[in-house]
């Protein structure tokens, strides 16, 4: 079982990892925040109702982050972050308006908002995740190529949950996912690194608006895994700063959170803009990245439009001309290029 340390020694390994303290680690890990979404929220003759449905990693390497300074409310590090959202096949088809006790809905499995959703097999979902924390060390291995005998090094993870309990029981019975045997070095709860005398027990939506944070999306799992590390991030820095103003140091305070204001909207909005910038632009209709707005098809991704094309031409080969319809529909939906491309690899056509 990993190391599961409690308050204090959670915020000193957390401040090391990320060198705010004077020791160094031994070894810069990575963090891999992990939130599960399960289906309790289903009428009970629902098909997904008690089954999960979701897991969201944000992962940050410490390498990454490593010489560069935090920036303003924490964004250069945020944006060094990446998220990966798993979806249970089906499940992006559930409809529901259940909501928690503040009032936000309980199924947001369609407003990942870091990235685009992956849709698996639910049975695969505890090796896709398995994969995503088993790292090569390619620095290591580089060095240890020569000497065969030596097994591949992978790089030490930090596993970061917000009440690690429940995730764990749903990893473990649902999709089979074992941190043990996948080699996690500690788990940093959350819940108990933000813990305070007067709270306890303190929740993710609190912890959002006590940091500035805009509650847009939560309960999609991917999103509130991106909303436990930036919370965790912002904790730690905040803690620096505070600490280092008591000593009469304001350097950190001033340049992380001037007036001493913590604006953690804009480290998420940073993760954003980078992923946009990566993935060539987000659309302002789906809200999904990789293209713009214009001739957006709600809905429609890539490999649907590419299958929806290869069934038209193998149509083509087997009917003749009766395609052209097809195509001149595709062509109102798609735009020219679909029926240039359909154009170009049919038979030549016969005279009408
Ligand atoms: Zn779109």
């Amino acid at each position: 079982m990993p190391h599961i340390p409690a308050r204090e020694a959670a915020r000193h390994l957390i401040a090391e990892a990320l060198r705010l303290t004077d020791s160094t680690p031994n070894e810069d890990p990575i963090f891999i925040s992990i939130d599960v979404e399960w289906g309790g929220f289903l009428p009970k003759d629902h098909s997904e109702y008690r089954k999960l449905t979701e897991i969201g990693l944000a992962i940050l390497d410490a390498r990454d982050v490593r010489g560069i300074a935090p920036g303003r409310n924490v964004c250069n590090w945020m944006r060094k972050a990446r998220a990966k959202h798993f979806l249970a096949k089906g499940c992006e088809e559930i409809e529901s308006d259940a909501v928690d006790n503040t009032g936000r809905p309980l199924y947001a499995a369609n407003n990942f908002e870091f990235g685009n959703s992956i849709i698996v097999e639910r049975e695969a979902l505890g090796e896709a995740v398995a994969k995503e924390m088993r790292i090569p060390d390619d620095d290591l291995n580089q060095q240890i190529r020569e000497d065969e005998a030596q097994s591949p090094r992978y790089r030490k993870v930090i596993l970061v949950a917000q009440g690690w309990g429940n995730e764990s029981k749903w990893l473990k019975d649902a999709v089979g996912l074992d941190v043990d045997a996948v080699g996690i070095e500690a788990i940093a709860d959350t819940i108990r690194i933000h813990a305070e005398t007067w709270d306890p027990k303190p929740g993710l939506t609190r912890m959002m608006e006590e940091y500035g944070c805009l509650v847009r999306y939560r309960h999609n799992g991917a999103n509130d895994a991106v909303y436990t590390l930036a919370v965790l991030l912002i904790g730690a820095l905040w803690r620096q700063a505070l600490a280092g103003i008591q000593k009469g140091d304001w350097e950190l305070m001033n340049e992380v959170f001037p007036l001493c204001h913590i604006r953690g909207e804009e480290a998420i909005q940073a993760l954003k803009d980078a992923v946009t910038e990566e993935m060539g632009g987000r659309c302002t209709v789906c809200e999904r990245y990789g293209h713009l707005e214009d001739g957006c098809e709600k809905n429609v991704d890539e490999d649907e439009q590419e299958s929806e094309a290869s069934t038209i031409e193998q149509a083509m080969k087997e009917e003749g001309p009766s395609w052209i319809a097809t195509a001149k529909m595709l062509e109102i939906h798609m735009g020219g290029h679909a029926v240039v491309r359909l154009r170009t690899s049919a038979a030549p056509l016969k005279e009408q």
